[in-house]
C-alpha cells in the first residue's frame, strides 16, 4: 500500500507504541470484562451431547447422510438462531437447532401454516416430515425437525457431491454450503460432538502484553476502525489456534501481512495477522485443534509480500461472527482474557 497514512515517522511510531505497551501493562493487571453472553448450547453439557449423537446417528440411519453431515447441518442452523434470535426464536429444551419457518415447513400455499399432518404437508410441498415415527410432522420435535431438513438435503443422491447440491437447493446460499461442509470435515476429524476447548492464543506464560484495544484509531490492524485485539509479543512467539476449527484463508493480504483464518464449530472467523510465518504444513481446508501451533508472531503487512518491520511485531487477533450473509467483528479482548484465565488456572492445578 502507498497511504502515507500507514507509514508514521520513526518518532511518531515510538511513542505510540511505548503509549501502547504502558497502557497494556496497566490494564492487564486490573479489570475484569464479560465474555459474549452464553447462549444455549448442548454441546458444552455432556449427558446432551450423547442424547444428540444418538439422534444424528439415528437420522443417519433414516437418511443414508454420513452423521457428521447431519451434525453439521445441525450445528450451523444453531450458529444461524445465534444471529439472529429475534427471527429465530428458541425453543425451550430444544436439543436440536435447527430451525423452519411455519410456511416453509407446512408449504406456502397451505392455508393451515400450523399444519401437522404430514399427508397435507406433502401436498402443499411442505418440508415437514415426521421423523419420531408418531404420525405427526411437529415442528417444535427435534426429530421430525431434523429429520425433515436432513431428508430434503440428502435428495439430490446418496454422494458427497450431492450433499452439496442438496444444500444448495436448500439455502440458496454458497456461504452455507461452504460452512456445512467445513463443519462436517471438522466433526469427521475428531469423531465427536466435545469440541468447546479454547486457549489463549500465544503460549501462556511468555512474554507478552494486551489490553482492550477495540475501535481504537491507534491499532495496527488494517481496518478504519480497530477490529481485533493486539498483543504484543517477541518475533517467533509461536501463535496458536484457540479453538477447534478449519483453516479458511491463508496467505498475504496488504494489510494483515501474512495472515490465517480459521472458522469453528461456532460461526467464528479466527483471524491471525502480522505473522512472521506460518507452519508450512498447513494448507487451506485443514483442521487444527486449540493450541497447535499455526504461525509465529512477527510484524508483516502494510506493504508488498514479505514486507515487515513497519511497527513493533504483535499478533493481531479478530474474531467475526457469520450471520448468515454478512459477518460482524466483536471485541475479542473479554474472550481473551477469559482462556488466559483459564489456562493459568489449568497450570496452577497441574504443579
Ligand atoms: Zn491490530
Amino acid at each position: 500500500m502507498q497511504s502515507q497514512r500507514c507509514k508514521p515517522s520513526i518518532r511518531r511510531r515510538l511513542r505510540l507504541w511505548t503509549a501502547v505497551l504502558l497502557s497494556a501493562q496497566l490494564a492487564v493487571s486490573g479489570g475484569t470484562a464479560s465474555a459474549e453472553p452464553a447462549a444455549s448450547d448442548p454441546g458444552k453439557d455432556a449427558a446432551a451431547r450423547k442424547e444428540l449423537r444418538q439422534m444424528y446417528n439415528r437420522i443417519a440411519v433414516m437418511t443414508g447422510l454420513p452423521w457428521e453431515n447431519v451434525a453439521a447441518l445441525d450445528r450451523y442452523e444453531r450458529t444461524l438462531s445465534r444471529a439472529h434470535p429475534k427471527t429465530r426464536p428458541l425453543r425451550p429444551n430444544a436439543l436440536v437447532g435447527v430451525y423452519v419457518p411455519p410456511e416453509r415447513w407446512s408449504g406456502y400455499l397451505n392455508p393451515d401454516p400450523e399444519d401437522t399432518n404430514p399427508v397435507s404437508i406433502r401436498v402443499f410441498h411442505g418440508v415437514g416430515r415426521d421423523g419420531s415415527g408418531d404420525g405427526i410432522a411437529d415442528r417444535n420435535n427435534d426429530l421430525d425437525l431434523l429429520y425433515s431438513v436432513a431428508r430434503q438435503v440428502r435428495q439430490q443422491g446418496p454422494t458427497s457431491d450431492d450433499f452439496a447440491i442438496g444444500l444448495w437447493e436448500y439455502y440458496q446460499n454458497t456461504r452455507a454450503v461452504q460452512r456445512i461442509l467445513q463443519f462436517s470435515k471438522i466433526y469427521e476429524t475428531f469423531g465427536k460432538l466435545d469440541l468447546n476447548k479454547h486457549v489463549f492464543p500465544l503460549p501462556v506464560g511468555t512474554d507478552y502484553s494486551y489490553r482492550s484495544t477495540w475501535g481504537n484509531s491507534r491499532g495496527w490492524g488494517g481496518t478504519r476502525i480497530h477490529e481485533g485485539t493486539d498483543i504484543f509479543a517477541d518475533y517467533g512467539v509461536p501463535v496458536r489456534s484457540t479453538s477447534y476449527g478449519i483453516v479458511e484463508v491463508k496467505g498475504w493480504n496488504p494489510y494483515g501481512g501474512w495472515r490465517i483464518g480459521i472458522r469453528d464449530l461456532d460461526n467464528l472467523y479466527h483471524y491471525y495477522a502480522h505473522l512472521s510465518g506460518f507452519d508450512k504444513s498447513l494448507k487451506p481446508n485443514d483442521v487444527v485443534r486449540p493450541g497447535q501451533i499455526i504461525g509465529w508472531v512477527g510484524s508483516s503487512g502494510y506493504g508488498r509480500p514479505g514486507t515487515q518491520g513497519k511497527f513493533p511485531p504483535h499478533l493481531h487477533y479478530g474474531v467475526y461472527r457469520d450471520r448468515g450473509l454478512v459477518e460482524w467483528a466483536f471485541d475479542p479482548y473479554p474472550l481473551l482474557r477469559k482462556w488466559e484465565r483459564n489456562e493459568l488456572k489449568a497450570l496452577k492445578v497441574h504443579k
